[in-house]
């Protein structure tokens, strides 16, 4: 094989609104969740190899083979059996982790459309979907990206009218939330006998154009605010600073506010980072794409 690898580039999400509206029988909990592709990127490489290999120098990121690249190669790889196919795949990480941000999911598709063109195989959008949903609840969204609604586990998607690059101002916390936890101390709230009632009525995000951010809703907050009360405060900050809404991103731990297109984010960042010393601040945008494959030619777009 030549020297160029094939790259994958990988975005972070926000949800602009995560309602839990049930609980199913299989344990996980009925969503309703609009996500946001955001412009923060992990980036893979990948290059022919006799055997399947990833290399990822971030020491939160266990290399081995649950992560959600070398899972997603491998149940790309049994969709040719007959084939003994490898890859060397190398993973640069910028997407915190733990953070809510979705960076393991996004990896994951990401790895998905590499493996498939590495190793010439074109399968249907449908079986690629359906790998997706069974490596994770978040994984479908990021084969689609900018915005898009999420039903049954989040894992539903149907795309929804693109909200705009607008400014999205992030604040990432030294500490990560535990998914499992936040939706284990959210549980008794949302049943409280038991069984699989529906709390609530469906959100029914909007788009943009009316300039109603009131859609912003996540009924996570509640609990994550109360196990970390900095991420309420970070929130308020955001809203007062000027954010259309401001909210935990999924099930936490980072933050977002998002702004008014045009909005200058850096005094806004550099006034809250003296504010939250511990938080990184991040000045980003929503972007229109999900996982895609670099074209050669563009070089280190992300
Ligand atoms: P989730 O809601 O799925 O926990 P998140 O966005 O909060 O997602 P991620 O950064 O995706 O957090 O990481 C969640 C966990 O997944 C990590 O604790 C990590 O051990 C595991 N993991 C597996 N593969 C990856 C990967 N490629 N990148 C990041 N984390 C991974």
């Amino acid at each position: 094989m030549s020297g160029m690898p094939l790259v994958a580039w990988c975005p972070a999400k926000v949800n602009l609104s995560l309602r839990v509206v049930g609980r199913r029988e299989d344990g996980y909990h009925e969503l309703e969740t609009r996500f946001q592709a955001i412009d923060l990127w992990d980036r893979i490489e990948a290059r022919a190899d006799e055997r399947l290999t990833l290399a990822c120098e971030d020491p939160a990121v266990p290399c081995g083979p649950e992560n959600l690249v070398l899972r997603a190669a491998s149940a790309m790889r049994d969709l040719a059996p007959r084939r003994a196919l490898g890859a060397a795949l190398r993973l640069t990480k910028r997407i915190p982790v733990q953070g809510g941000l979705g960076g393991g999911s996004s990896d994951a598709a990401g790895a998905l459309l590499l493996c498939a063109r590495l190793w010439g195989l074109e399968p249907d959008a449908e079986v690629v979907q359906g790998l997706a949903r069974e490596l994770g609840a978040d994984v479908p969204f990021f084969l689609f990206g900018g915005t898009a609604d999420g039903t049954g586990r989040g894992d539903r998607i149907r795309t929804a009218e693109y909200l705009g690059d607008l400014p999205i101002l992030l604040g990432i916390p030294p500490f990560g939330l535990s998914t499992r936890e936040v939706f284990a101390a959210f549980a008794p709230r949302l049943t409280p006998r038991g069984g699989n009632v529906s709390v609530r009525a469906s959100s029914g995000a909007k788009s943009r154009g009316d300039n109603d951010f009131s859609f912003m809703v996540n009924d996570l907050e509640s609990v994550a605010f109360s196990i970390r009360p900095e991420l309420g405060a970070f929130r308020d900050a955001l809203l007062e600073a000027g954010a259309l809404g401001a909210l935990l991103c999924g099930s936490g731990s980072s933050v977002f506010g998002l702004f008014a297109e045009g909005t200058d984010l850096a005094p806004m960042a550099a006034r809250l980072g003296e504010r939250f010393a511990r938080f990184r601040i991040v000045a980003t945008r929503a972007v229109a794409r999900g996982a895609y494959l670099a074209d050669p030619a563009e070089g280190d777009a992300g």
